[in-house]
């Protein structure tokens, strides 16, 4: 069987076909993929990639795995979806798993890391409003660099004022602190005098350049939502399922949040996102107060019960730790041998960044986009985030040969462009 649904159409008129007819919000490079296997990608003109961009820290068991891709064929003959007036049983099995392996007691299904989020301050306003009674605690506190999503709410108390252009007025209340800086957050509950009643932080900064906080600050968080009666909600949406080499990253902070929000990795790649809560917090969802209508249906959550069975049997979350320590180690090599053009490497477990500069001739963001060109033409994929740091997010699945080809593709483009 062919795998293209236009088998005499070139790739460059395909390319301009879709410029036509998708709406103008993305800027896709003209390559049109077709099919992959584990860490490796291949065109529809047969060209192979090293995939270090995993559909954006989604596919964390690469592509086409035989078990996930099986239980999604299976599930997809018996049952897909019912709605939420009745239940399934992967809904209730994956349910079961977050509460056994996370701090919390309640969980909620939704289908996108924004939806996630916008889940959980929703619950946080309603604990604070109907649980709490304390209608006045509407405020949220997020941080500046940070990501939360597209959607109204989650956008409001995203701190990158490029993605709010043009969308004013964004929902109320969000306050913006320095994120790794408690004085900062602290001067900040004091300014809003009682007025915050959720703060949500990414323990590691994704999209905002992979900032790690400082140690002691996520704990800090915590003891300043403690005496202020603040919900706090972890947004673990790209750092969730194992890409850190735990299950989630709070878990290496040694303390909990109220709630926590996943998506990219749980499911492989099929849509699905999930916000679990403690008890106490979760009683702000009554019958009616939020709801999704695709939200937990059967074949998602089984893919996403299949995944993080297939990461437990596959030993995925120490070999995120060692492959991590390992491509870590490749970038860190890459600041060392190219100074010129590396200004750092950062990064836990397969979240790793390789931060550029600028030269005389060029700006670090267009150093970023040129060394993003270039590898892409060897065969190797990598993604920026603010413009001058190249984030890597392969699969859990990939290989240590994977890695060092990866960066010895990376050191070959830093050589030419005159590191
Ligand atoms: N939160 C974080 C930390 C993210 O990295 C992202 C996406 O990059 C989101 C939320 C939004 O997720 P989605 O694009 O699935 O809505």
């Amino acid at each position: 069987m062919s795998h293209s649904l236009f088998p005499d159409v070139t790739t460059a008129e395909l390319a301009q076909r879709a410029a036509r007819v998708l709406t103008p919000n993305y800027r896709p490079a003209p390559i049109v993929f077709v099919r992959g296997e584990g860490a490796r990608l291949f065109d529809r003109d047969g060209r192979a990639y090293l995939d270090m961009v995993g559909g954006i820290a989604v596919n964390s068991l690469g592509q086409g795995h035989p078990r996930l891709a099986r239980v999604i064929q299976h599930q997809a003959e018996t049952l897909i979806h019912v709605s939420n007036l009745w239940l399934n049983e992967p809904v209730i099995a994956l349910a079961e798993w977050f509460v056994s392996h996370t701090f919390a007691d309640r969980v909620f299904f939704a289908n996108s890391g924004a939806e996630a989020n916008e889940a959980a301050l929703k619950l946080a306003r309603r604990y604070q409003t109907v649980v709490r009674k304390a209608p006045e605690k509407t405020g949220v506190l997020a941080f500046h660099h940070s990501f939360h999503g597209r959607t109204m709410g989650a956008l409001s108390v995203t701190g990158q004022p490029k993605y709010h252009a043009g969308f004013e007025p964004l929902v109320p209340g969000a306050v913006f602190a320095d994120f790794g800086d408690l004085a900062s957050v602290e001067r900040l509950l004091d300014a809003e005098g009682g007025k915050v009643g959720t703060i949500i932080v990414e323990p590691i900064q994704c999209e905002g350049g992979v900032n790690i906080p400082p140690p002691g600050f996520l704990q800090g968080l915590r003891q300043s939502a403690n005496r202020r009666d603040i919900v706090l909600i972890f947004d673990e949406v790209q750092t969730g399922v194992g890409r850190t080499g735990t299950w989630f990253a709070y878990e290496q902070a040694d303390m909990r949040p109220d709630i926590l929000t996943t998506a990219k990795g749980i499911a492989g790649g099929v849509p699905l996102g999930v916000m679990v809560a403690i008890e106490s917090v979760a009683a702000g969802f009554q019958p009616g107060s939020h709801a999704s209508t695709f939200g937990g249906n059967a074949l998602a959550t089984r893919a996403g019960l299949e995944v993080v069975r297939v990461i437990e049997d596959e030993g995925l979350l120490d070999h995120a730790r060692i492959l991590g320590k390992r491509l870590g180690a490749g970038l860190q090599g890459l600041v060392q041998k190219f100074p010129l053009l590396c200004q750092a490497q950062r990064g836990i477990g397969l979240i790793q960044a390789l931060e550029l500069r600028a030269t005389a001739t060029a700006t670090a963001d267009q150093i970023a986009t040129q060394v993003i060109e270039k590898t892409r033409q060897r065969g190797l994929l990598l993604s920026q985030v603010q413009g001058r740091t190249l984030r890597l997010v392969p699969p859990l699945v990939v290989t240590e040969a994977e890695v060092d080809a990866a960066v010895a593709l990376l050191a070959g483009v830093l050589d030419e462009l005159g590191g």
